[in-house]
């Protein structure tokens, strides 16, 4: 979820690969071309839309986001160091649209929090630094959202052990929490759904009875479930809603009843100590569960609440949570599907543009691209071999109709 790659590759984006450096500066128009198609293929599923519009304006809306720790840091580092423990609440996180990533914080160290539900772009607005621009709506001043809510994965954090996401080093799966009452649909590492104990070399082993990707639709962490745990108890063993309930091994109760996280109030009532049966039955019933969903489940739960129209915990559990019942749909930015031919796209990389050219803006550029295209295809249809030559004479001739 760290976007190094990403913002990696915001600043190669400008450098074109160099067509006249190649090894002996000749090649085919298609094996040119072929490259860029390569090229383009990789740049498109780093940025798959065209980032020109901010989010801002349409509200709190499920999308896909990105912290800024680069102005999170400026905007709260010297009141951090100035608060007490008791007020750090006061600490502003903020997150911003995939527009606002590309065109207002490219360089800035961005942690990508892929989606999250009702959620208003905060780029612009005064959770950013004084003198933060929002490029895209030229606002600096903008209120925020007062019901976006934040939790640690907003400072680059995750899962239950707190833990930095580092896609180089990271092997297992993180699985997102639907209901997020709870924990903000957190990220979650497969293996700390299984057990508090801290993962061992072989904990593969543990995780055999973890449910394949595929299998399911949703998953609810244990401490939402704690949260709502008469509705779930009364849904767990329904194999039409539920795909796989999985429980959380605890290894040391007395560790645990020492562990005070704040983590909803599913937490009450189980901060005894471990003496006597009854404590010991008592904890054996709240022994906390997560829960895979069935694919369909929407229709299941619906059907659910037709079959027990009667029931207050189910009717409460839904007005509380009714995207649950529905496709809770992402919002995502226009295609950056501009329907290039290759050989068009072949033209964005040609080094050999002269400099003064390059960045005489779109138009320009889409006179010199119309002409090269007309230039290449003959190359290209005839399998017919461009030297770098060709593609200076090219130029050269281009130059002239133009003084
Ligand atoms: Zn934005
Ligand atoms: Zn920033
Ligand atoms: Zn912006
Ligand atoms: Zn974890
Ligand atoms: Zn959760």
């Amino acid at each position: 979820m760290q976007s190094s790659q990403y913002t990696e590759y915001q600043s190669d984006s400008t450098e074109k690969p160099e067509f006249s450096s190649q090894s002996d500066s000749i090649t085919t128009a298609w094996d040119y071309l072929v490259s860029q198609e390569q090229l383009e293929k990789e740049a498109k599923l780093l940025m798959p839309y065209d980032p020109k519009k901010c989010s801002y304006e349409m509200g709190e809306i499920r999308q896909q986001l990105y912290a800024c720790l680069t102005c999170y840091k400026s905007k709260n580092e010297i009141e951090n160091d100035q608060l007490s423990e008791a007020n750090k609440q006061k600490i502003e996180y903020n997150a911003i649209c995939y527009s606002c990533s590309i065109q207002c914080h490219s360089g800035h160290e961005l942690v990508e929090l892929f989606t999250k539900r009702d959620f208003q772009c905060d780029c612009g607005t005064t959770r950013f630094p004084n003198g933060s621009e929002c490029n895209l709506r030229k606002s600096n001043n903008d209120i925020p959202s007062s019901s976006n809510i934040y939790n640690h994965n907003f400072q680059g954090l995750f899962c239950h052990c707190d833990s930095i996401y580092d896609p180089q080093v990271e092997t297992g799966n993180m699985i997102q929490c639907r209901l997020g009452d709870v924990c903000n649909e957190d990220w979650y590492h497969d293996y700390c759904l299984v057990t508090e104990a801290k993962p061992t070399k072989d904990y593969k082993d543990q995780l055999k009875d973890f449910p394949s990707l595929n299998d399911f639709d949703g998953f609810i962490c244990w401490k939402c479930i704690n949260n709502n745990k008469d509705f779930f108890e009364l849904i767990k063993s329904d194999n039409k809603i539920v795909h796989r309930v999985m429980e959380r091994k605890k290894i040391n109760r007395v560790k645990d009843s020492v562990k005070q996280e704040g983590q909803g109030s599913g937490k009450k009532g189980d901060d005894g100590d471990d003496e006597g049966d009854h404590q010991f039955k008592k904890r054996k019933l709240q022994q906390d569960f997560s829960i895979f969903l069935n694919p369909n489940y929407q229709e299941n739960f619906k059907a659910s609440i037709a079959a027990r129209p009667s029931s207050t915990i189910i009717s409460n559990f839904f007005k509380n949570f009714p995207f649950l019942l529905t496709d809770d749909p992402i919002y995502e930015p226009e295609n950056d599907d501009d329907n290039e031919s290759i050989v068009d796209l072949g033209t964005r990389a040609i080094n050999t543009l002269p400099r003064e050219q390059a960045v005489q803006g779109v138009e320009a550029f889409n006179d010199i691209k119309d002409k090269l295209k007309l230039f290449l295809t003959p190359f290209a249809e005839n399998d017919k071999v461009v030297n770098k030559e060709d593609i200076e004479t090219f130029f050269k001739k281009l130059k002239e109709k133009r003084t």
